[in-house]
């Protein structure tokens, strides 16, 4: 699934690629993706130019000249890139925009549905849609808001990493990649963490996701960036999916447990499930 690093790929190759550029119409696919498009939207969107192209959390937000945004969602499988016209469309294309004289093309591929794309009339109307889903981007995270928001709940470390409205854009790879960089454990009560780690798991969510960046995201099934690319960071995983391999810092076996709904990857060794602190051992 897309998380930010590969969103904001996305977003970077299609800025070149895009912005300046009149969608000439659009055409849709006979599939609904998991919000309906309104057929209100085509008619709207033909003519218009792309101002820019942004990402906030795990959305793609394109504005346009007459200041409504396209809102893209990825979901689990969507593709969002600019293609030559003449390349053939592949199955699930389920948005076409041809661009200025028809050349090239905006198409969005979603194999499995769960993607969306949703026209908003204006900027504010996204900030309002996105404010009650979305904390702060990982970048602009503070450490005591991070400490806060850990302090105030009873779920697990990897629960709280999950969380949209703690901070926006990290998904299962990267909470799991986060954790073992700060050596924290995922099934950790959140609650139980000291300023000093939350401060460290603020650090390593910011240099995981900064480095993943650097690779074009991750590339497990059908990721690609806005130009086509695959990502490269799947071969730097230091846990994820890794269950049985040796951790690359101590060797030992990477292990797998069910959390959140979600399998989470980690070292026992390198992330101890209890804390020794002043003498006494706290349960994690
Ligand atoms: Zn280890």
């Amino acid at each position: 699934m897309p998380e930010l690093p590969e969103v904001e790929t996305v977003v970077r190759d299609l800025r070149p690629l895009l912005v300046g550029r009149r969608l000439a119409h659009v055409e849709t696919g006979p599939h609904q993706l998991r919000e309906p498009w309104d057929p209100a939207w085509r008619p709207r969107l033909t003519g218009r130019v792309v101002a820019a192209a942004r990402r906030r959390g795990k959305w793609i937000l394109l504005d346009l000249d007459d200041a409504a945004c396209l809102v893209v969602h990825l979901g689990m499988t969507g593709q969002l890139t600019v293609t030559a016209a003449g390349q053939p469309r592949a199955s699930h294309t389920h948005l076409v925009a041809p661009l200025d004289d028809g050349r090239d093309e905006l198409r969005f591929r979603d194999i499995r549905r769960f993607g969306s794309a949703r026209l908003f009339a204006a900027a504010a109307a996204v900030d309002e849609f996105l404010r009650d889903r979305l904390g702060p981007e990982p970048f602009d995270l503070r450490a005591e808001e991070l400490a806060a928001a850990l302090a105030g709940t009873d779920r697990c470390l990897k629960a709280v990493l999950l969380d949209q409205t703690v901070v926006a854009g990290v998904g299962n790879i990267y909470a799991d990649e986060s954790l073992f960089r700060a050596g924290l454990h995922p099934a950790r009560r959140a609650r139980t963490v000291t300023p000093a780690e939350a401060a460290r798991l603020r650090d390593a969510v910011a240099a995981v996701l900064t480095r993943a960046v650097e690779y074009r995201g991750s590339t497990i099934r059908d990721y690609v960036g806005g130009s086509g690319l695959r990502g490269g960071f799947q071969d730097e995983f230091a846990v994820y999916g890794r269950t049985g391999e040796p951790c690359p810092a101590c060797g030992g076996p990477i292990e797998c447990l069910r959390l959140a709904g979600r399998s989470s990857h980690f070292c026992p060794v390198c992330q101890p499930a209890t804390t020794r602190r002043r003498g006494r051992v706290a349960a994690g």
